[in-house]
């Protein structure tokens, strides 16, 4: 595959070799993009440059806290002047605190219900501003983020998480038309359940995944790497007339009713 040969990318998300992000990264690296990496903290600072030391062409290793306007700021203006430009954004960033995901959702507090949101929703609308004028000096960009099913029904335990990718797939449509005129798409990923860091914060995630290889009509989990074979085609010029979608990668398991 050659389809993202001469693109520049930002990848934010990569927590470890587990992260939906790391596979996307891998894809788009061997698709033929050069890609900027972030990471969140100097705690896992580390983990980000030994896997970006995996891939060639060496990317660029980047700090990138989303609850931080001047941190979103700073990768832009980084990006702007080691790529001159950005063909593609993916946004695979989630958080809710551990309280959230256990007590009941009408417990939310205020705070939690603010952080969830902020990080997992917002985020989305301050990356995407930061790097529309990056993509427009290019004609154009592609920008994906990475939803789940709880959006729309309800999943034990997943409760204010559900309600901020509610709000990220609505940010999904309008930033779509925002930004369409110049060309950016703007699309989401709804991944079947994955096991990963963040997936282990949501408690009873291993009875969600055998739920899914029992009723889902290929009778099985899906793996990170087939959200990223999804993922190269939104990203790059086969999905050129795909925006405002939520491209659902779940084996299925939405389909069905009981
Ligand atoms: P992951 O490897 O834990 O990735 C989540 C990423 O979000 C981590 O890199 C995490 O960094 C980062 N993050 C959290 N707070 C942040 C902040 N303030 N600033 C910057 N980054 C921050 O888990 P994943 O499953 O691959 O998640 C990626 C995306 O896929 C998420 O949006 C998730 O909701 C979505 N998704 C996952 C599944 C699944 O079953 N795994 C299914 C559907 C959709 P830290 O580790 O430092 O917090």
């Amino acid at each position: 595959m050659s389809d993202l040969q001469g693109k520049h990318g930002l990848i934010v998300g990569v927590a470890n070799k587990r992260s939906i992000a790391w596979s996307i990264a891998q894809a788009a690296s061997r698709a033929g993009a050069m890609l900027a990496l972030t990471y969140q903290g100097e705690r896992l600072e580390e983990n980000v440059r030994e896997l970006g030391t995996t891939l060639s062409p060496s990317p660029l290793i980047l700090p990138c806290d989303v609850t931080s306007d001047e941190q979103i700021a700073e990768l832009g203006a980084a990006v702007e002047r080691e790529f001159g430009g950005l063909d593609f954004l993916l946004h695979a960033v989630a958080f809710a605190s551990r309280e959230a995901l256990q007590a009941p959702y009408v417990q939310t507090s205020r705070a939690a219900f603010r952080e969830a949101l902020d990080i997992s929703a917002y985020s989305l609308v301050a990356l995407s501003r930061e790097v529309a004028p990056l993509m427009s000096a290019r004609g154009g960009g592609s920008i994906l983020t990475l939803t789940y099913l709880g959006s729309q029904r309800v999943f034990p335990n997943y409760n204010v998480m559900g309600v901020a990718k509610a709000a990220l797939e609505a940010s999904v449509r309008y930033l779509a038309s925002d930004l369409g005129p110049q060309n950016i798409r703007v699309n989401a990923i709804s991944a079947g359940p994955i096991k990963t860091l963040a997936a282990s914060g949501i408690s009873g995630f291993s009875n969600i995944l055998q739920l899914y290889r029992e009723r889902a009509p290929l009778r099985r989990n899906i793996e990170a790497a087939e959200v990223a074979d999804a993922a190269i085609f939104l990203l790059g010029p086969r999905g050129c007339a795909i925006t405002a979608e939520v491209l659902t990668v779940d084996a299925g398991f939405q389909a069905m009713g009981m």
